[in-house]
């Protein structure tokens, strides 16, 4: 799904090159829940923004489906976007507007993008576990439940690819276990490949792989468990010997 080679990203100010990667390599299986921890600084978001298409590599190679991100224009970036990525990041709540309901908040942007192929807004704030609170006003939730209905949102356009960054950095551990449980949960349901920037070492747990950055580079990888999608595969291979 996403194969990154030697990826290097270089920000260039007024007076100063910042070196953010500095030749990265990674690769992300169709249907993975993975997690990118490492400081602050070390190149987690600047990654995640090229993977979704928010910002464009240096030099490298960045393969998403089978097409060379580097060699997108900038119709080709806009429609990845729009078509293939989701986003949430640490403070969407402060996305959200207080006096509307949690419904409403979902359609919102729906009617904008005016999407065809779209979820409704019901459907998704079931997806998240919502639903009893969709006519509540956003700021009668709580914390976890706001960052719930950022996911709801994130996921409106059916996205192959969800991207998210320290989705849990402004609520307590339960919570974000409970987080971390729901994007468990839409991996297994709707087989969305998942990228998780954490700090938290404990929610790095819970992923099928975690890949740590240093320095613009991973350092680190460990598998902690098979992927979703291996496990499919491996029941499609033995329906596959029955048959036969
Ligand atoms: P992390 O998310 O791991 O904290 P970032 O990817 O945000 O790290 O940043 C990596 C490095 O790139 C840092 O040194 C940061 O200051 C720098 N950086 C990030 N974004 C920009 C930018 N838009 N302009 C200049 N430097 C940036
Ligand atoms: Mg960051």
């Amino acid at each position: 799904m996403i194969h990154c080679e030697g990826l290097v990203k270089i920000y260039k100010t007024a007076d100063l090159e910042v070196f953010a990667l500095q030749g990265l390599d990674l690769h992300i299986e169709d249907g993975e829940l993975m997690a990118i921890i490492g400081n602050s600084g070390s190149g987690k978001s600047t990654l995640l923004n090229m993977l979704g298409g928010l910002d464009r590599p240096t030099a490298g190679k960045l393969i998403v489906d089978g097409k060379d991100m580097l060699k997108f224009t900038e119709r080709d970036l806009v429609r990845y976007k729009r078509k293939s990525v989701g986003f949430v990041w640490q403070n969407n709540a402060r996305n959200l507007i207080p006096y509307l309901t949690a419904q409403e908040n979902v359609e919102l942007p729906i009617l904008l993008t005016g999407s065809r192929k779209r979820w409704r807004a019901k459907e998704l704030l079931d997806a998240v576990g919502l639903s009893h609170r969709a006519n509540s006003k956003l700021y009668q939730l709580s914390g976890g439940e706001q960052q719930r209905v950022a996911i709801a949102i994130a996921l409106a356009n059916h996205p192959k690819l969800l991207l998210a960054d320290e989705p849990t950095g402004s609520v307590d551990s339960k919570m974000s276990n409970q987080i971390l449980d729901l994007f468990r949960e839409l991996n297994r349901s709707l087989g969305i490949t998942i990228v998780i920037v954490t700090h938290d070492p404990e929610l790095a747990k819970k992923v099928d792989r975690v890949a740590a950055i240093r320095d613009g580079k991973i350092s680190s990888e460990m598998l902690r468990r098979r992927s979703y999608a291996e496990e499919l595969a491996e029941l499609d291979q033995e329906e596959q010997s029955h048959v036969e």
